[in-house]
């Protein structure tokens, strides 16, 4: 069958299905979706069992959008809108998504636009044949989130080919029968960093994860294997990304530059952070006077071509791989992608970067899948010495820390990351003070933290349910609470060196750059002052080295050589971390449902993906492997 006749028969059955009056004019493929485009589409919004039992039968994602033809003018429609609602919703923004037909209402009471069972949302719908799509307005607002709105806008003509480009290639005939499913490590098998699989049907060729090694000086350690013969851009069908770090998501912009034209499918917190922080990564390597691998118009042409999907929603995203993210409680956003190949044929999930415990951001990740047969895991902390305090001691810990360094008069240094621990520290420190713990001392923020946790009170939806309801039904956002203070401007820096006691979150995390080592130059001589560790130093950071114990540092600045001497106190906390320790991975092996055939043990040193897979070996009596970069396993 061609993918005329695909798309054919669909509308044939699409007719049949639905109710004659229902004025269908087009029926287009629009990335994984089938987009019905109706005259009187408010005869199917009511209706909403109707097309539910479409989308089942046919096995696709159906989305019903109103002919442009018969929408309302715009501020016709922002008019009835604020007529409808009245001043209760309190509304504070009305834009369009012309391409989909969607009106975005952001509003302080979402509740009131939805209206009891819907009720609102359909007199929209209903007066101005717009399709609304209502969102708490966001409590802290976030550049990255406006600037990538914008670009929908201005490109939606793009954005509409990029689609149909999309959905013309998973819709196509499948030609090749062959039923041997490969996996092609490409980068961070035996290793950390640089994270990228290739996996092969039959019929297509799909990439889980494109990241930087950003701790690497060598240009072969730093990217993904590309040049393995396996590879061929062209050839590529889609890109699949789990969470934001930049050793997951960091070198995909490179794809479009060098002629990738599918999409980059991922869960939208994921899309806002990655695109923060491709934009960071590039100025930092600018700044520093690196070769480039890719410019700022790569990671515009990547968010054009990024496809965001919910956790639990199953979607084509070839002839034969459905793809399906479910929660990894490691960041937010953050996913286990699973594939479901061919007709049940196969089954794999990719659990990297994992942490199977609540935290106080996230859930413990998704070990529950509707089947499975080859598992990959991570094994950051694979070593059975690998087992971290729990975070209740933690949180002890990092509490009489700080209480004894206020008592001294001195101020607390916290070198974090922008996305994912910062946010994590934040909603501690606000508990313990909010608890009556630790007094109420300014915390500053320096950096990308501001913004990255703009980006995740945006999206509430991927948030634990416990600090979703704090920070929506009881008023209390952490991330607004009085004493967090965002550094703007680097001259405020010098005023919290001088001033009273107080916290400071600073990137990077290493101290390999950025403010964090400013504010340790400023306070590193003071006894009184403390300097905590709460996540991973790499080798040859400045971090690593300081966390070793040295007593002196020396820099190069402006040609001359000056001495640091560390009289700060030095702590670390290790159980903050968003990765599962040896027995939360343990854990995971044991609890996993249903029992995969194989396991591969990826993203950890070499001495613990070798471990780890053995203990997995001798206690299930599974097969399993731990793989080098380079290596092509044929799972089926
Ligand atoms: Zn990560």
């Amino acid at each position: 069958m061609s993918y005329k006749e695909v798309l054919e028969k669909i509308s044939e059955d699409i007719h049949n299905e639905l109710p004659d009056n229902s004025a269908i004019t087009t029926i287009e493929f629009e990335g994984p979706e089938v987009a019905v485009y109706s005259k009187k589409p408010r005869v199917l919004v009511d209706d909403e069992t109707i097309v539910k039992e479409l989308a089942k039968k046919l096995r696709k994602r159906i989305v019903i959008r109103s002919d442009p033809s018969v929408r309302l003018p715009k501020d016709e429609t922002i008019f009835a809108i604020n007529e409808l609602v009245g001043k209760e919703g309190e509304i504070t923004n009305i834009d369009f998504d012309e391409l989909v037909g969607e009106v975005i209402i952001e509003a302080l009471k979402p509740g009131v636009i939805i209206g009891k069972s819907g009720e609102m949302l359909r007199n929209i719908i209903a007066k101005t044949l717009w399709r609304p799509r209502v969102m708490r307005t966001p409590p802290i607002e976030s550049r990255v989130i406006k600037t990538i709105r914008h670009l929908y806008q201005e490109h939606s003509k793009q954005r509409q080919e990029v689609l149909r480009i999309v959905g013309k290639r998973i819709h196509r005939p499948i030609i090749y029968r062959d039923d041997t499913i490969r996996v092609t490590a490409l980068g961070g098998y035996a290793e950390v960093g640089r994270s990228s699989s290739l996996v092969q049907t039959g019929e297509s060729r799909v990439l889980i994860d494109c990241g930087i090694n950003v701790g690497s000086n060598t240009p072969n350690n730093t990217f993904p294997r590309f040049d393995l013969p396996e590879f061929d851009i062209e050839q590529l069908d889609a890109v699949v990304i789990s969470h934001a770090h930049l050793d997951h998501s960091g070198f995909v912009p490179y794809l479009f530059k060098y002629g990738y034209k599918g999409a980059v499918y991922t869960t939208r917190p994921t899309r806002d952070l990655m695109t923060m922080l491709q934009i960071d990564y590039l100025d930092v390597a600018n700044k520093e006077g690196k070769t480039l691998p890719y410019e700022q118009r790569d990671i515009r042409n990547s968010v054009l071509h990024t496809i965001v999907l919910d956790y639990g929603e199953v979607t084509d995203i070839t002839p034969d791989i459905r793809l399906t993210f479910h929660n990894a409680g490691h960041i937010i956003g953050s996913a286990i992608p699973h594939l479901h190949i061919g007709e049940g044929v196969y089954n794999i999930a990719f659990a990297q970067d994992i942490k199977f415990a609540k935290s106080n951001l996230l859930d413990s990740a998704n070990a529950r899948f509707p089947r499975l047969e080859t598992l990959f895991i991570e094994s950051t902390y694979g070593k059975p010495q690998d087992i971290l305090p729990s975070r209740i001691e933690c949180e002890k810990m990092l509490r009489n820390i700080i209480h004894d360094t206020i008592q001294k008069g001195g101020k607390v240094l916290i070198p974090v990351l922008a996305v994912g621990r910062a946010q994590e520290i934040l909603v501690v420190l606000e508990g313990l003070m909010r608890s009556g713990e630790l007094p109420k001392i300014p915390i500053y923020t320096d950096g990308m933290i501001r913004e990255a946790s703009a980006i995740t009170t945006a999206h509430p939806e991927f948030l634990s349910k416990s600090l979703r309801d704090r920070i929506f039904h009881e008023g209390e956002n952490p991330f607004l609470a009085e004493q967090m203070k965002h550094v703007g401007a680097s001259e405020e820096r010098e005023l919290i060196i001088e001033g009273d006691p107080a916290i400071i979150l600073a990137t990077s995390g290493m101290m390999n750059g950025g403010p964090s080592v400013q504010y340790f130059k400023a306070l590193c001589s003071d006894p009184n002052n403390a300097l905590i560790f709460v996540s991973y130093q790499g080798k040859g950071t400045l971090g690593s080295k300081i966390k070793k114990g040295i007593t002196e540092l020396q820099m190069v600045e402006n040609r001359k050589t000056v001495i640091y001497h560390i009289e700060m106190a030095v702590h670390s906390i290790s159980g903050f971390t968003g990765h599962s320790d040896r027995r939360e991975l343990e854990n995971y092996i044991h609890k996993v449902t249903p029992k995969p055939e194989r396991v591969v043990v990826i993203h950890g040193e070499e001495s613990k993906v070798t471990k780890f897979a053995s203990w997995i070996y001798k206690t299930t009596k599974r097969e399993s492997l731990a793989p080098p970069n380079g290596t092509t396993i044929r799972l089926k």
